[in-house]
Order: C-alpha cells, then structure tokens, then sequence
C-alpha cells in the first residue's frame, strides 16, 4: 500500500514558520495537498521496529474496548499538543530563540475529508528521532505490565479498569488505520517521520520534505470514521472535550475539489482557549470541570472531589484540584508523582514540584497558577523554597476539608449503586484510604483531621466506622480504642484475641493494612483515648461496664493453675518469653501475645519478610484458665505427658497468629500420638 500524507500548508492568519523552511506558497495553494511517498520509512528494515509486547497489548486494548468511545482519540491528542505547547513555552523563557519566528502556540485540526486524511498539529516543543521511539513505541511506565495483566485477555468489557490507565496517543489507532507522526524538535533543523499501521510496529526516518517545528499527527481515517467525522462533529467535540485547553484550537476544512483556486476559507477557531481555572466559579458548568480533570489527569473517570479557590493576600493564587474514583494503576509505583502542574501567570512551569503536595495526596491533580513567582523559577526554589511551601500547605488544609465535607454528605454506598450513581466517601476510601493513612505517620500537623477522614473495619458490624462513631460507641469505664491488625479484617474477625472484649460488648477496631503498624507508631491517642492493641502486654477490661453482660462467668477454678503454668514454663523453656493466665480469652484455650514495650505481632512478621527481622522475638503463652482442657491439665501437673501438649497448644497458638510451626514433623508426632489416645 503507498503511503500518503496530506499536508497542509499554512494558513495566512497564522504567523509564518521559522526560516528553514520555503517560503510559503501563495495562498491558492492552500488546500493542494501535496503528498509524499513514506512507503520508504516502511520498507527499509533498518527504520522499522516492531513494537513492544505491552504497546501492542495496549494497541489491541484501545481498539477493541474503547471503540464506543471513539471521539476521545481527538481529545488525547489535543491533550498530548497542548502539553507540547507548554513544555516549549516554558523552555522559550530561558532560550527565547526556540520560538523563532513561530511564537504563537497554537493546535490545529485539519480535515481532508475527500482523501479520509485528519491532521492535528501544534507548533510546540516537537520530538527527535530518540522521542519518537522512546515516546510511541514503548510504553515506560512501570507497573503497565501488570496492569495489562489484571486487564486480562479476551472481552475487555472492564472499562473502569482502563479509566486508571490512560491511553493517550494510542487512541489514534480507534479511527485511523495508518497514522504518520511528522516531528521537528524546537532548536533541530532536522524533521522526522514516524509512521505505522498500529497492528506490527513502526518505522522512522528522516522526513523527505521540510517539517514545521512541532508535531503533526496525521490519520488515515478507518472508513467507519470517515462517515462519522464531519467538520460540524469534530468542532462539538473540540467543545465538549477541549474548550479548557488555554490554547487557540483551530479548524480548517479542505474545501470541495472545485473550489481550491478560490480563496480558502482560513481555519477559525473553535474553543475558548481560556484557562479555566482563572475564569469565575459561576461560570463553569460540572461538565466543563469534568473534562478539565480528564484534560488535566489524562484520566477517564468521574471526579470524586473537587477544590477551586482564588487566594489572595500574603500570597496570590489559584487552585483547580481533583480527586479520583478510580484507584490509579500505578498508585503503588515507589516513582509516581502527584498530578498537580504549577504555572506562573498561566505559564505552565513544571508538573514536578513534589513541595506542591505531600506524598500521601498522590492521587491529586490538577493546576495551581501562583502570581508571585517568577517565570524562570529556579528548580531550587520550586522544591525548597517558602512559596511553594506556604501554597501546601493552604492546599492540603482545604484538600482535607473538602474530604471531610465530602465524608459528612454521602457517607455511605447507596443501597443499589448504579452506574451513574455518586460514589460515596466509602468508596473513595475503599481506593485510597490505605495512602491516605500514610499521613497519620508523615503529617503530624494535619493528623487530627486525619483521623477523622480515616474508615476502619471493626468488630461492630461488616461497614467502616469512623474514630467518632467509635468513640461514640465505648462503654463506660473503657479507656482506649482497642485494635488488633492482621493480614485480612475477615481473619481477625475470628481470633482469639477478641474474645474478651467480645463477651463484654466492646467494639475492636481491625486493622489490615500494614501501614497500620507504622501509623500506631506515631499516634499516640484518639481525643486523649490511647490507642491500645489487644496482641500487646496486659489487657485489663474489667473497669469495662456493660449493662448487658452477663454476670462475670463464674471464676474458673485455679487449683492447680500455678503449678501448669511452672510446668507449662519449663516444658517451653526458651521457645517462649513467659506463660501466663489469660484475661482476654473466653472460648479458645490459648493465644500468644507480644510484650507490652515489644512490637505487635503483626509488624514483626512485615518486617521479616522484608528481610529487617532475622528470627522471631519470643512471645508469651496466655493460657485461659476457663477452658476445658487448660482445667483438665491443671488437675495434673506433674504429668510428663503435659511437656508434649504443651508444645502442642504453642504450635496450635501460633497458627492462630498465622505463624509458621518451626518444627511441623514433632507437631504432627504429637498430635498423631494424642489423637491415638483419645480414640
Ligand atoms: P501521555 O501523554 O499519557 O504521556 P501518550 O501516549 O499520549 O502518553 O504520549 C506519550 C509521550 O509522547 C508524551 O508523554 C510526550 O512526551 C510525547 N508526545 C505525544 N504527543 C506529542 C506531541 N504532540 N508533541 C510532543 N510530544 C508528544
């Protein structure tokens, strides 16, 4: 198949281009298409590559899931020039010249409809031959392999899931079939063509005709997209998706054949081109905000919250920030950054000042556009410096009151969610409360809003409770919130540990999420009630008054008691630091737990799989002396055939706690020779 590319010249309105290149041809010419064989790039092996396993899993991803959302293939690569035209805007303010003679930032959208051919170009920052590979034909970020995974072959009906992804400029595979991607890098004299017909890979090479500085992307439109794509619909659909993009956006239309030697029409304008987040409140509608964090996060999904101010004062600045629904694929990525871009006057600056937020809000984005820095701010004052400092810590105070108004108005999933239904505070917790609760150990001073933001499973029912309802809910006489954590809230519902508090009412908080470990670390207390675990020191719950307990069991009989646990002691010996009767046991007859000043029992076992802890600590042995068997032993304690079951309800505590038996062959020995007894 040859290779056609239409290309446009520039229309009169427009300054010139820089003075490489021809001067341009009279204005009858505009619309003469003038074409250029690319069939060489294809053909000389040298230039083609096949693309790699996961741009191809993506290609085959956009094309065959998002084909009902065809129109935000325009959307993506507005998006993607308009992030062109900032980066070289921004360049420009310490190397003037890259603008040349060019200096106007502009997109165009130009349709050939006779020859199927769309183009959208800017006369931004451009790519080199090393962009081009590195940009469209791999894809960097880490964690996609994954993401491709849990995406799963066959039927991608999971569009939430692609939401998170973001596929940018592979959506212009949805309605082309040949796209051809000519490049010049501001400051290079050399342009490059790119070109593949997204199924085995792509070539580049040299351009064989002058390339404008920035890039062109130009379509081979599918034929179902030639019917579908009218000069009306793409400029309702530059509109809706893009009218934000403080950038002109122009259309231009190939007039009939016939009317070429006429006086074209000039391409106009079509979108607003202001920055949205400096026009009044008032005057932005839900849809217009909604694309701005689609244009902004480069992200499909609803957003969940939404902060816009204007401050004023000591410092001046504007805030458009968003939350997500949606879990971003890389939320755990150690490399992921928050989204937000900082501008100066509207001049885009950086979308890397980690200052801007701390880590724990990483699933911001949006723009803050500060009026007191400079524009060729330096790197150094952007991380370290008072101003950026002074702008988080207002944004992260009304990020966090937002969530909290946010928690109050819809609590709760409704009952049958649909599609369309607001997601609740619960859901936004279920995606990311576990990053959120990073700032309980990193933010001390916004840790009292924190813990309010902060969803807990607990022994109370199957939903999330707040610290509030929590406290709300303590029994008189109960000093602490009490917790226990563990791998799954679902396993923790079950141990042993419970048991006491149970029998007395008392709500325990379960905790599953290791950075619960490290949190409890640093916070002490709750509104003064210390937060204490039920696998630590001494649980005391009989100061615990609860109206409709039953009278306390009766006192388990201790004759005997004393001289188990001596013999319990001895029978163990190093394999455990202590054994002791148990207060918070009621059914089970055993369970360990870790010293009061030692580290929870949990925590330790996250540190030994990441290699910080050689072998485990020694634990006590809490026996309940209310239990059948722990009474039948306590009958007769200088039985030697006690030593064996004594290794027997260690081994057994241990797996309660999810532990691995040191020594599984003796436990299977005992437990064989016991079980043999009882038949
Ligand atoms: P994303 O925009 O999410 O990074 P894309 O696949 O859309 O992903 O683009 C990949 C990269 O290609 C961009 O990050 C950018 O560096 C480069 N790129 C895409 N379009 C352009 C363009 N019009 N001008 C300059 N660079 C571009």
């Amino acid at each position: 198949m040859e290779l056609i590319l239409t290309n446009f010249t520039v229309p009169r309105i427009l300054p010139p281009f820089p003075p490489i290149l021809e001067p341009l041809p009279p204005l009858s010419h505009l619309w003469r298409a003038h074409s250029t064989t690319l069939e060489r790039t294809r053909t000389m092996s040298e230039a083609f590559q096949p693309f790699e396993a996961d741009v191809a899993r993506v290609l085959d991803l956009v094309i065959n899931s998002l084909y009902k959302d065809k129109d935000i293939f325009l959307r993506e690569l507005v998006s993607n020039a308009s992030d062109a035209c900032d980066k070289l805007r921004y360049q420009s303010l310490s190397r003037p010249e890259l603008l040349g003679t060019d200096p106007e930032l502009r997109i165009e959208i130009l349709l050939d409809e006779k020859a199927g051919v769309l183009t959208v170009r800017d006369n931004g920052i451009g790519m080199d031959r090393d962009d081009l590979v590195a940009n469209l034909g791999t894809i960097a970020r880490s964690g996609t392999a994954r993401f491709l995974e849990a995406m799963g072959g066959g039927e991608h009906k999971n569009l939430k899931l692609i939401g998170q992804f973001g596929v940018g400029f592979y959506a212009a595979f949805m309605v082309a079939d040949r796209v051809v991607v000519l490049s010049r890098k501001a400051g290079d004299d050399t342009g490059w063509a790119w070109a593949s017909d997204g199924r085995s890979g792509f070539s580049v090479s040299e351009a064989e005709t002058a390339v404008p500085r920035g890039t062109s992307v130009v379509l081979h439109l599918k034929d179902e997209a030639k019917a579908d794509l009218s000069p009306a619909k793409i400029e309702a659909t530059v509109r809706r998706y893009s009218d934000h993009v403080a950038l002109p956006i122009l259309l231009g239309v190939k007039p009939e054949a016939g009317a070429e030697e006429k006086e074209a029409e000039a391409p106009r304008q079509v979108n607003r081109a202001s920055a949205l987040w400096a026009r009044p409140k008032a005057e932005i509608t839900e849809e217009q905000y909604k694309e701005f964090y689609h244009h902004a996060a480069h992200a499909w999904d609803e957003p969940f919250a939404r902060v816009h101010f204007a401050a004023e004062g000591a410092l001046s600045y504007t805030a458009l920030l968003f939350v997500p629904t949606e879990r971003p694929f890389d939320l755990f990525d150690p490399k992921r950054r928050h989204g937000v871009k900082l501008y100066v006057r509207k001049v885009f600056i950086s979308d890397e000042v980690e200052g801007l937020l701390p880590r724990y809000l990483r699933f911001v984005s949006g723009v803050v556009d500060s009026e007191d820095l400079q524009l060729n701010v330096s790197r150094e004052t952007l991380q370290h410096g008072a101003v950026v400092a002074r702008m988080k810590k207002a944004i992260v105070r009304r990020l966090l009151d937002e969530l909290a108004r946010k928690a109050k108005a819809a609590p709760e999933a409704e009952a049958k969610e649909g599609e369309d239904a607001d997601p609740s505070y619960e859901r936004f917790w279920e995606s990311f409360g576990v990053v959120l609760k990073e700032g309980l150990y990193e933010d001390a001073e916004n840790r009292p809003k924190l813990l309010e933001l902060a969803r807990f499973r607990s022994t109370h029912g199957p939903g999330w409770v707040s610290l509030a309802d929590y406290a709300a809910r303590m029994k008189e006489g109960q000093d602490a919130v009490l917790y226990i954590s563990g791998e799954s809230a679902e396993a923790l519902r079950t141990s042993p540990h419970l048991e006491a508090a149970r029998a007395k009412g008392v709500e325990v908080l379960l905790l599953d999420d290791p950075v619960d470990d490290f949190w409890l670390g640093e916070v002490r207390d709750y509104e003064g009630k210390p937060f204490r675990s039920l696998t630590k020191g001494s649980v005391d719950l009989s100061k615990v008054v609860d109206g409709a307990a039953k009278p306390e069991e009766e006192r388990a009989d201790q004759t005997g008691l004393d001289a188990l646990i001596a013999r319990l002691k001895a029978a163990l010996g190093d394999e455990v630091k202590d054994v002791r009767p148990s207060s918070r046991l009621r059914e089970s007859a055993v369970c360990l737990v870790a010293e009061e000043a030692g580290i929870d029992l949990r925590m330790e076992r996250f540190l030994r799989q990441h290699g910080q802890f050689e072998q485990l600590s020694r634990r006590i042995l809490e026996v309940n002396p209310a239990h059948p068997l722990i009474r039948e032993m306590a009958q007769k304690p200088d039985d030697a055939a006690l030593d064996d079951l004594a290794h027997l309800l260690l081994d057994q505590a241990r797996i309660i706690e999810g532990e691995a038996i040191p020594d599984p062959g003796a436990f299977s020995r005992r437990m064989s020779a016991w079980l043999a007894k009882g038949i």
